[in-house]
């Protein structure tokens, strides 16, 4: 199995995440990865003032993304966000607070979301849900709705860590969505390392087998909080390889096909 990207990965602008970008690129390339994408919680997990005030300046690492070589260490080099998923509807942080200043204070001519400002500087977006009580009790068509109002996001390009979240959705419904929109499903390296429950681990299992069965593209991903864990899939791995996963439908098997997979799913890219 080769994968040859990891595009689910935090620095220390997650909090509770350790390495620099630089220690991440660096791992990369010494784990022989053609491509890194940084994908930094955009979540109210960050700040306890996200819960009431939101503010842009808690969020301007992901402002100033333009900076970062593409190339960085001979890897590739791609830059997003993981956004929460916070409504039945699939919205995704922070939809509805208003930013009206800039970073600087001043007054901004077209006031815009704080939503929109953080993702128009992102290559792409990981959506998970991590907090999921608001979706306690809701009934599988909303779940659904749940995962395919966030793939109708134009900058989202795959859902996070769904086996590992629990929710009971029905996974050819959401699968069949990601597939007819040309977004992909991550499998997701941390959600099968065992310190999660049988059932989170036989529903990953599910998920793969059924991404297999219906032609659906997958993302294999660590989701490494810290540097060490970039670019180590074994246990994603040995799911794949148990289920004969077709390698095609990895999107993260080389850089090419993950710019690919970019484009097929309509977001642009540029350099
Ligand atoms: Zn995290
Ligand atoms: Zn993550």
């Amino acid at each position: 199995m080769h994968n040859l990207c990891d595009t689910h990965t935090h620095t220390l602008f997650s909090r509770h995440a350790y390495s620099t970008i630089e220690e991440c690129v660096r791992a990369a390339a010494e784990r022989g990865l053609e491509l890194l994408g940084a994908t930094d919680h955009y979540s109210s997990m960050l700040y306890p003032e996200a819960n009431g005030i939101h503010d842009l300046r808690n969020y301007q690492y992901f402002l100033n993304y333009d900076i970062w070589p593409r190339t960085w260490h001979g890897v590739r080099v791609l830059h997003g966000c993981e956004a929460d998923i916070v409504d039945l509807e699939g919205r995704l942080f922070g939809h509805d607070v208003a930013v009206e200043h800039g970073l600087d204070g001043r007054v901004l001519s077209k006031p815009t979301t704080l939503k929109e400002r953080v993702f128009r500087g992102c290559d792409y977006v990981v959506a998970s849900v991590h907090n999921a009580d608001f979706a306690r009790g809701a009934t599988t068509e909303q779940l659904n709705q749940l995962y395919i109002g966030a793939l109708d996001d134009p900058k989202v390009l795959m859902l996070g860590h769904v086996g590992r979240t629990g929710l009971p959705f029905d996974v050819d419904t959401v699968l069949r969505a990601a597939k007819a929109r040309g977004k992909l499903i991550e499998i997701n390296e941390h959600s099968l390392m065992g310190q999660w429950s049988d059932r989170a681990m036989a529903r990953c299992r599910q998920i793969a087998q059924r991404c297999a069965e219906l032609g659906v593209g997958i993302a294999v991903n660590t989701d490494a909080h810290i540097a060490t864990d970039i670019g180590r899939f074994d246990n994603a791995h040995a799911l794949l390889e148990d289920l004969g996963f077709p390698e095609h439908l990895v999107a993260t098997r080389s850089a090419d096909a993950f710019m690919e997979a970019l484009e097929t799913a309509g977001i642009p890219y540029e350099a």
